[in-house]
């Protein structure tokens, strides 16, 4: 009896992502903070498809969804294409059960068949218009529509097998609706500013409300955490569980994602014009927070920490920890301002205590600006030189380039200032280093001997060691660049230096 209890208990949650397009990364953090809820109390994780919108459908989408999901290590334990005891879990295949529950609400006289044309209510609502005046299809005037509360049973009948319909809500006026959001209190709304919300369509498809209080209700979910910008249609589902008699889940709207400057959301386009990416993957032309070289745990940490925080300092954390210390009463109301280049540093701490040999597994398209022809050993160590430099992998691709190629040209400043050194004299010394097969790490005592005559400023000989290795003053240890490049191209270099 009690594990039954428990049982039902159990923490469900949902992520309902309509496939209208890629995933946005306010909705990812949307999926993330349902993941870890369900985590965190030991439940389930669902996902499921809200694809009744057939107009609004678009073409890859749904396996973006997915795609992006499995990328950043967010993995239902229902959804579609997966077993589960609630599914199917794309609504477009659950028609029949809509069908039925609609019939249900209506035979309880809480909905109503609707015969009034698009043209007819267009009509109303300009009138209105004109007269500056609202429209509400409601208590107030829904007899003196054309739907079978106005018409007899017999002409109702008639029309239902004669003309398209839709199936309104009725709401009843006069009542106080108060609903709890676990961010932000108690909300309370007056019934009659609620129309009556169609809740299936002319095309015999049930509206996004109509089907997604129904689905939540059919698959248990206990809590129901989505994007603030849902938060007005909460009353409406109130009514919609009230007028079924069944008792709601709990309701918790997270903050938006804002703008990094000015105000509002955060759009594609502010990405676009910043040059940092709004989605996890590539879509069409963005590159996606994958193709700029983020690692997924990166991400993951960086979103967990958009619009929630643990109350401590700490910032680095790995799916398992958010897992332990994700706690939905430190999610905060106010919108959370994106921060690319703190998602970058989030980034660069992982990328610094990853190991070498799993980022070569995992990322190859990144490794790969390593030329193969190199010898693992001399792969391996160039990464490890790099790897406090980066901030994304992507950088790799740059930082590497020293190694790559010999400077084509030097930079100018660093040059003048070092000119009144003799910058070739100092080349000249480290030639002959390397000529004798010096070892590098004997260079630097060598060349300050060689200086005890010379009284050089260390500096000086410094940057004219690197500008003639690198062409600026960019780049990792000196020495350590020497000893990777080896003693021919080193060698070389410094030869290409004192001919320019
Ligand atoms: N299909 C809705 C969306 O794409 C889901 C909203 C909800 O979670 O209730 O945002």
């Amino acid at each position: 009896m009690l594990s039954l209890a428990k049982k039902r208990m159990s923490v469900r949650v949902r992520f309902a992502p309509s496939p209208t397009g890629p995933l946005h990364i306010g909705g990812l953090r949307t999926a993330l903070y349902n993941y870890l809820y369900a985590k965190k109390n030991g439940g389930e994780f669902i996902l499921r498809l809200e694809d009744t919108d057939q107009n609004r459908k678009v073409e890859g989408a749904e396996q973006y969804i997915i795609d992006s999901l499995r990328w950043s290590g967010l993995l239902p334990d229902e959804g579609p294409s997966m077993q589960g005891a609630f599914g199917p879990y794309r609504q477009s295949e659950r028609r029949a059960i809509y069908e039925k529950y609609i019939i249900e609400l209506i035979d309880r006289g809480q909905a109503y068949y609707a015969f009034d044309t698009t043209e007819q209510l267009n009509d109303i609502r300009a009138k209105h218009e004109e007269q500056k005046k609202s429209f509400k299809y409601g208590a107030n005037n829904r007899i003196e529509f054309n739907n079978s509360l106005s018409q007899s049973h017999e002409n109702t009948q008639k029309l239902l097998k004669s003309v398209p319909y839709v199936v309104r809500l009725k709401v009843t006026p006069g009542k106080v609706i108060k609903v709890k959001d676990g961010i932000r209190g108690y909300i309370e709304v007056q019934s009659e500013e609620v129309d009556d919300k169609i809740l299936v369509k002319n095309d015999g498809m049930p509206t996004y409300h109509f089907a997604n209080v129904v689905d939540d209700h059919l698959m248990k979910i206990t809590h129901v955490i989505r994007g603030e910008e849902w938060l007005p249609s909460l009353a409406l589902h109130q009514m919609i569980y009230e007028a079924f008699d069944w008792s709601p889940p709990e309701f918790m709207h997270l903050p938006l994602i804002l703008k990094p400057q000015g105000k509002g959301k955060l759009s594609k386009r502010d990405g676009e014009k910043m040059g940092f990416p709004v989605f996890p993957l590539a879509w069409e032309e963005s590159k996606g927070f994958r193709e700029r070289g983020f690692l997924p745990e990166a991400l993951i940490n960086y979103l967990a920490l958009l619009g929630w925080n643990p109350g401590t300092e700490e910032e680095i954390f790995k799916m398992d920890q958010l897992e332990k210390i994700f706690e939905s009463s430190k999610i905060q109301k106010g919108g959370a301002k994106f921060d690319f280049e703190k998602a970058r540093w989030i980034n660069h701490k992982f990328l610094e205590f990853t190991e070498q040999k799993a980022v070569f597994e995992r990322f190859p398209e990144f490794i790969k600006c390593l030329p193969a022809h190199w010898s693992e050993k001399k792969r391996s160590a160039v990464y490890e030189l790099l790897r406090d430099r980066l901030f994304l992998l992507d950088d790799l691709r740059i930082e590497s380039r020293l190694f790559l190629n010999d400077p084509e040209e030097y930079d100018s400043k660093v040059m003048n200032k070092i000119e009144k050194h003799n910058p070739e004299k100092i080349i000249g010394q480290f030639i002959q280093f390397a000529k004798n097969s010096v070892s590098v790490r004997e260079w630097k005592n060598e060349i300050q001997k060689w200086n005890e005559k010379e009284g050089l400023p260390f500096g000086a000989i410094m940057q004219s060691l690197r500008l003639a290795l690198v062409g600026n003053l960019s780049g990792p240890d000196l020495f350590d660049i020497c000893e990777v490049l080896g003693n021919e191209i080193t060698l070389r270099r410094l030869e290409k230096f004192i001919n320019h």
